[in-house]
């Protein structure tokens, strides 16, 4: 709770071997309580009562590690107990007194592939010589073909430093190639930190805790992964969106492994073929290849029902690809056919859309019937992922695929074309497609939300890589000057951000500025505003008001200072960091 989010002054008796990190447990208000001990303070009360006993003889955390759960807490006014509690994977007592497993520091796995790539890059060999014992943060853009294997370089030079890395992947179903690729080159040394009981997964954490593994490979939770001697934070696809924690306390994994590299002196890698505008606004160093390597775009304009000719033809010729939908379904109810009305849906007035065989709400979810008359028979303007399949079929000399949602997405077999929207674009590593096409690509300046656009690019961009150097890519968009679409052409984000980092900053939310939702009563929007934000905007709802905050970075402390205020006297109920916009 925010209103209790302080520390707590015990005593505590040297016989119970505890110490900063400890599980120990104190009397509190009468009662017994949990707690972990944070260190000596010099603020003693007059008064002050004894640490009842030690409960596990792990320490939880470090000097260093509580120094980024302390800047977890303050940057995401965040309590500072709910961030350590989701620091580590929930306690399986009886490992704890289990032996050890030994470290697998044994040098039978193949050491990674000498022809090494960084040098090549500019500031590579900057962050080579970071790696093998320095610190510094890096923002890596690889060119596609190079993505995986600058991963497992950059754990290699952590490792031949001495020192331990964390590979930071946005999901692990389907695996990455990423974390494939890391697997494979340094073996039995890796901890895949994902799933399993949750007696493995704690086995895990206290081994990795021990030494046991010199390389870490997990999602968001591992960011906090113990591993001694950390020299690498690995990010890899940064701009993905899984790297944002959705529950309380939030945290973006970027910015956290931000944070751990400043605190444990190692070094801090955001890898993306796209990276987010906080990345290149974070004054990290830009490493990418000095000659670039990206298929040939072609833009061309969307010809009737969306289908441009010479992607059609393309089609024709093609034997393995991929095409681009980011709309599901078959196509929008436009007219009922029973009384000529307007199509929308009987319960909420929304949009009606063909989509697997029915007609369905997109707003409620509800069957399609007409608002009007009841009727379930309407005329349907075709467009959406399953039309471009069925057309697609049509023209396309090999089998086309359908990826739909809740589909496991695979890459397109050797003879195949597969169509797919967002959760079709996935780390599969270069795949040398001879064709990948972008559809509805102006359909993402329409998407709501401040990074929509910037998402839509690093998906278009990821899509892209797929092609082979001599294959072909080709968008449709009715807007060539777009800047997310010259940079898609090029192969290079920075166009994009020249445009957008001004557009954000208009917007009234500058790219690495804190932003928070904030939930309360009617007295918040005056109690905000003394604080002085760059941008303030309100809403309320029954009784219920919510602000969106946007401040300087340096006045985040002072701004927890106050959240935690007013949750002891009750203005808030509830601070979200970092919400979607
Ligand atoms: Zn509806
Ligand atoms: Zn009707």
């Amino acid at each position: 709770m925010l209103s209790l989010d302080r520390p707590f002054t015990y005593e505590l008796d040297e016989g119970l071997v505890a110490g900063i990190g400890s599980l120990v447990q104190v009397p509190f208000h009468g009662r017994l309580v949990r707690g972990w001990v944070l260190g000596p303070t010099d603020d003693v009360p007059d008064r002050i009562l004894r640490v009842k006993k030690a409960v596990s003889p792990v320490r939880f955390f470090d000097r260093s590690m509580l120094e980024v759960i302390r800047w977890v807490s303050e940057r995401y006014v965040a309590p500072l107990a709910s961030v350590i509690a989701r620091s580590y994977p929930p306690r399986v007592a009886s490992e704890e007194t289990n032996p050890p497993t030994p470290p697998r520091s044994s040098t039978d796995t193949p050491r990674p592939d000498p022809a090494r790539i960084l040098p090549t890059y500019r500031a590579g060999s900057e962050m080579l010589t970071a790696l093998e014992g320095g610190a510094g943060a890096f923002v890596v853009r690889p060119a596609p073909e190079d993505e995986q294997r600058v991963a497992v370089e950059a754990v290699g030079a952590a490792l031949a430093g001495g020192r331990s890395g964390i590979v930071l992947v946005p999901e692990l179903e389907p695996l990455p190639a990423t974390a494939s690729a890391v697997l494979e080159a340094f073996g039995e040394r890796v901890a895949l930190f994902a799933g399993g009981s949750q007696r493995a997964r704690y086995r895990m954490w206290l081994d990795i805790g021990s030494g046991a593994f010199p390389v870490v490979v997990g999602t968001r939770p591992a960011v906090f992964a113990p591993t001694p001697d950390l020299g690498l934070l690995y990010v890899s696809r940064e701009s993905h969106a899984g790297h944002r924690e959705e529950r309380s306390p939030y945290y973006h994994v970027r910015d956290v492994a931000l944070a751990r590299g400043r605190a444990s002196h190692a070094v801090c890698v955001m890898s993306a073929l796209c990276p987010t505008a906080e990345a290149v606004t974070s004054g990290a160093v830009d490493v990418v290849p000095l000659g670039r390597g990206w298929p040939p775009v072609e833009v061309v304009r969307p010809g009737p029902e969306g289908r441009a000719p010479r992607l059609v033809s393309a089609l024709k010729a093609v034997t393995r690809g991929f095409v681009f939908e980011p709309l599901p379904g078959y196509g929008v109810a436009r007219v009922c056919r029973a009384c000529g009305g307007a199509a929308a849906c009987a319960s909420c007035g929304g949009m009606l859309r063909s989509q697997e065989g029915s007609v369905r709400c997109t707003v409620c979810g509800a069957d399609g019937t007409c608002a009007n008359c009841g009727a379930a028979d309407f005329g349907i303007v075709r467009g959406g992922a399953e039309r471009v399949e069925e057309w697609a079929r049509a023209v396309a000399p090999v089998p086309v695929r359908r990826t739909g949602p809740g589909d496991r997405p695979t890459p397109p077999g050797d003879r195949e074309v597969t169509v797919g929207g967002v959760e079709a674009v996935k780390d599969f590593g270069p795949l040398g497609l001879d064709l990948v096409g972008i559809l509805d690509a102006d359909q993402a300046a329409r998407r709501p939300g401040l990074a929509a656009r910037e998402r839509a690019l690093a998906t278009w961009m990821e899509a892209a890589a797929w092609a082979s150097p001599r294959g072909r890519v080709i968008v449709q968009t009715r807007h060539p000057g777009d800047p997310a679409v010259q940079s898609l052409v090029s192969g290079n984000p920075e166009r994009f951000h020249r445009s957008e980092l001004p557009r954000r900053a208009d917007a009234g939310f500058p790219a690495g500025w804190p932003v928070f939702r904030v939930t309360g009563d009617a007295t918040l929007v005056d109690e905000l505003e003394a604080l002085h934000p760059r941008t303030l905007l309100s809403s309320s709802d029954e009784g219920q008001t919510v602000c969106l905050v946007a401040l300087d970075p340096g006045a985040v402390p002072a701004f927890g200072r106050t959240m935690r205020a007013f949750a002891e006297r009750g203005v808030i109920t509830r601070v979200e960091a970092e919400p979607h916009l």
